[in-house]
């Protein structure tokens, strides 16, 4: 008798559930479509809205490239942004701010690098990288150049030039025409200086998303180093991995390998959104722009 109970309990469950995520999944189809029409291309990929390259199948790729031939690289690294924030914070605020661009544009999201150029001092024959070095800070933001935990990315200019390289061909091979490559200040710096030979040698256009009227307000994306920025940035995309109080009180000093605005008293979740809201609208036009380029 009891396992009879169980059983229809069971089946009554099963179909509770069956019906719920079918009701779901109509109304995320109607809503997805809903805010795809009149976008162009985006209406073609119907209610899928699959962004990750590494999640989709060849049907799905093939669809998606087909509509919008945009990728979208995250430059990221393993390296220190201050004690409050997670070691892979470039690659993602920049993978975070990529899956929301590509849901409004269309195009697919690469997995994230960790790997890029920094500056590089020798000192007693020990090799120090980009935020270990203080030389560059204003004196009231200075701490000893030292090694600082976590980072492990460095790799010379030439070797992030040849992995970016064989990406671009790669890309280009598999049928994107447009590629936006952005994150670690340094690796996206990198990656602007090969706009022309790109174009040149794969056909690909190329963007970044910095030069917009926000960068200067602190409102840009990934323009500071671990300060309010940057921390807004994570704070908006990942909270869950933020830890302010890991930071020194603000009558405490400068916090260790924070660059910018300060964190303490100006990073929240809402100017993360707000950097986030901004720079979609702006580069959503700019690849717009550019598709409309490509089909004519
Ligand atoms: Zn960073």
């Amino acid at each position: 008798m009891k396992g009879i109970q169980i059983m229809n309990c069971m089946r009554v469950f099963i179909w509770c559930v069956v019906l719920g995520v079918g009701s779901l999944m109509v109304w995320g189809c109607s809503s997805e479509k809903g805010r795809a029409m009149n976008k162009g291309n985006v209406s073609k990929l119907g209610c899928e809205q699959k962004v990750l390259y590494a999640e989709l199948t060849p049907q799905e790729f093939r669809r998606r490239v087909a509509a919008v031939p945009i990728a979208y690289l995250p430059l990221g690294t393993l390296e220190w942004h201050g004690e409050h924030l997670p070691l892979g914070s470039d690659g993602l605020q920049s993978y975070g701010f990529f899956i929301e661009l590509a849901k409004e544009v269309g195009g697919i999201v690469c997995p994230m690098y960790f790997l890029g150029p920094d500056r590089k001092r020798v000192i007693d024959g020990v090799e120090y990288y980009g935020m270990d070095i203080a030389e560059n800070m204003p004196e009231a933001k200075g701490y000893p150049t030292q090694q600082l935990a976590g980072s492990a990315y460095w790799v010379p200019d030439e070797t992030f030039g040849t992995i970016l390289d064989a990406t671009m061909k790669q890309l280009s091979r598999a049928g994107f025409r447009i590629v936006v490559g952005h994150g670690h200040g340094p690796s996206t710096n990198a990656f602007k200086q090969y706009h022309d030979e790109w174009k040149d040698k794969y056909g690909l256009e190329t963007f970044n998303c910095w030069g917009g009227p926000y960068d200067r307000q602190g409102l840009g994306i990934q323009v500071d180093h671990a300060a309010a920025n940057e921390t807004s940035l994570v704070m908006a995309l990942r909270p869950e991995l933020v830890q302010m109080e890991r930071l020194p009180a603000v009558d405490q000093g400068w916090p260790v390998g924070v660059g910018g605005r300060d964190p303490r008293t100006m990073a929240s979740a809402e100017r993360g959104r707000e950097a986030i809201r901004l720079n979609k609208e702006r580069m959503a036009k700019i690849l717009r722009e550019a598709l409309e380029k490509l089909e004519r």
